[in-house]
């Protein structure tokens, strides 16, 4: 087969280009955000909502979700897809919601906030406080118009979520919304990773641009083994938010990522990149849910230095502590 010597060279120049623009930036720049330094004891997050089934227990979905519990404190982050999926996995695993009082929503894409309304009128018969506030970033109700109407489910969610007494509080920062774990608001976008597949459109206050999910956040728990960071789809870039939050607690090693890092759709180099920016933060575990791509997590592992217990794909709940690491499904160990 021959190939064109013109393509070798475009291809070649590519892989020049996105190595330059991805490598020359340098770590650790310190945002205004606050820095808090409570430390976590004990945690365990569980998959509510992902892609694969790991046993019998659960249905699989394109969503993620996934229960936090530090130290007493319980917040649910996402809801999933399909108004029921995250209801009727929480029951199955035996996982009570009606005491979480608190909902994190990453960002406004529907595979992320699609059981709130259910679990939220659910929950509620059993105590009205269930779900009954939710942390969102500045960015997640700015309309994204579209040839078949307003794209943003969030518009319409806020007005029925808050018609049952439901509080939305709007993070224009960081913050931290319990004693060690700081909800990271709108992470600034350092490397051009351009984590997103959407080829949308979103009204900003200074015009119409192309919707890169501005209010995309993750959860950052300071644990006494490190920083646990906990992300929905990953839109910002996992590298900005490994960047962002390690730069906030005095560049800590990374005990964990777990959650979705949309890097099905990216090519070789990027992965490949990104593994060794894992080295980089010291990251020591990766439950790579939702969006990560099956591949990719594999590929992280290798880039990583990591193993087969400690980057895994992560199924309808599996889980993450700090005592016991991953647990995940017999099919995806
Ligand atoms: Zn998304
Ligand atoms: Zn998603």
């Amino acid at each position: 087969m021959q190939i064109c010597p013109r393509l070798v060279l475009r291809r070649a120049l590519i892989a020049v280009c996105l190595a330059l623009s991805l490598t020359t930036a340098v770590h650790a720049q310190a945002p205004s955000a606050t820095k808090p330094t409570a430390q976590i004891q004990t945690l365990k997050i569980t998959v509510l909502s992902t892609m694969l089934v790991g046993e019998t227990k659960g249905i699989g979905e394109w969503g993620f979700s996934a229960l936090v519990e530090a130290d007493g404190h319980r917040i649910l982050v996402d809801t999933g897809s399909r108004p029921e999926t995250v209801l009727s996995n929480a029951r199955e695993l035996n996982v009570d919601l009606s005491n979480v009082h608190e909902v994190i929503l990453t960002h406004n894409h529907g595979d992320h906030v699609g059981g709130l309304m259910t679990l939220r009128r659910e929950m509620m018969k059993q105590d009205p406080a269930a779900l009954s506030v939710v942390h969102v970033a500045k960015g997640i109700f700015y309309s994204r118009p579209s040839p078949e109407g307003e794209a943003n489910d969030m518009i319409a969610i806020r007005k029925e979520y808050e018609a049952t007494g439901g509080k939305i509080i709007e993070h224009q920062d960081g913050a931290e919304i319990f004693a060690g774990a700081w909800l990271s608001g709108p992470v600034p976008r350092k490397y051009p990773e351009h984590n997103w597949s959407v080829k949308g459109k979103v009204q900003t206050p200074a015009g119409l641009v192309e919707d890169t999910i501005p209010e995309d956040q993750s959860l950052v728990l300071n644990t006494s083994r490190g920083l646990v960071i906990v992300t929905g789809c990953g839109h910002a870039g996992i590298v900005n938010i490994l960047t962002y939050a390690t730069a906030s607690y005095s560049n800590q090693p990374v005990y964990a990522v777990v959650g979705g890092l949309h890097l099905f759709p990216a090519n070789d180099e990027q992965v490949n990149w990104t593994g060794d920016e894992f080295k980089q933060f010291r990251v020591s575990n990766l439950l790579g849910a939702h969006c990560t791509g099956i591949e990719a997590v594999y590929r992280l592992r290798d880039r990583a230095g990591l193993s087969r217990n400690s980057a895994v794909v992560g199924t309808v709940g599996s889980t993450f502590t700090l005592a016991d690491g991953i647990k995940t499904g017999p099919l995806a160990k």
